[in-house]
């Protein structure tokens, strides 16, 4: 049985025209699904000042970006990155050892923790190091 006939149908966040077969529309991060009318018409990147289709485009804050400008601004907002590591695989030194040595590029180690809710799940986490830096000068 297909519950999915109309529920699935998403209206344009743009013009309000519907669609007619569920996943059609594209979705545009920050502004919902569009009909490809919409989703055609061009936009210009207020960081870069290209022209984009606004299905190549996000909308972050109430700006409208190219996807490269939108990634980079994502970013930024990346500032802390958990990761887990998982103790029956290694041992705790062996882990926090790790931790320390295999940190991503960019990013400064905080802490180590047992995850919650484990018993052998350890938690790394990190912050960007250049706001590690201006939260320490
Ligand atoms: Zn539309
Ligand atoms: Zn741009």
């Amino acid at each position: 049985m297909q519950h999915t006939s109309s529920k699935g149908l998403a209206t344009c966040a743009i013009c309000g025209a519907g669609e007619t077969q569920p996943g059609t529309f594209p979705m545009v991060v920050g502004v919902g699904r569009v009909c490809m009318n919409d989703g055609m018409a061009k936009v210009r990147c207020e960081s870069c000042g290209t022209e984009v289709k606004l299905i190549t485009s996000a909308k972050l804050q109430g700006r409208t970006l190219c996807l490269s400008d939108y990634m980079r601004e994502l970013e930024k907002f990346r500032q802390h990155i958990v990761q887990a590591f998982d103790e029956k695989a290694e041992p705790a030194p062996k882990i926090l050892e790790r931790a320390y040595s295999e940190a991503p590029q960019g990013y400064t180690l905080l802490a180590v923790r047992r995850g919650r809710n484990s018993t052998h799940v350890w938690e790394a986490e990190y912050e960007k190091t250049e706001i590690f830096q201006m939260r320490c000068s």
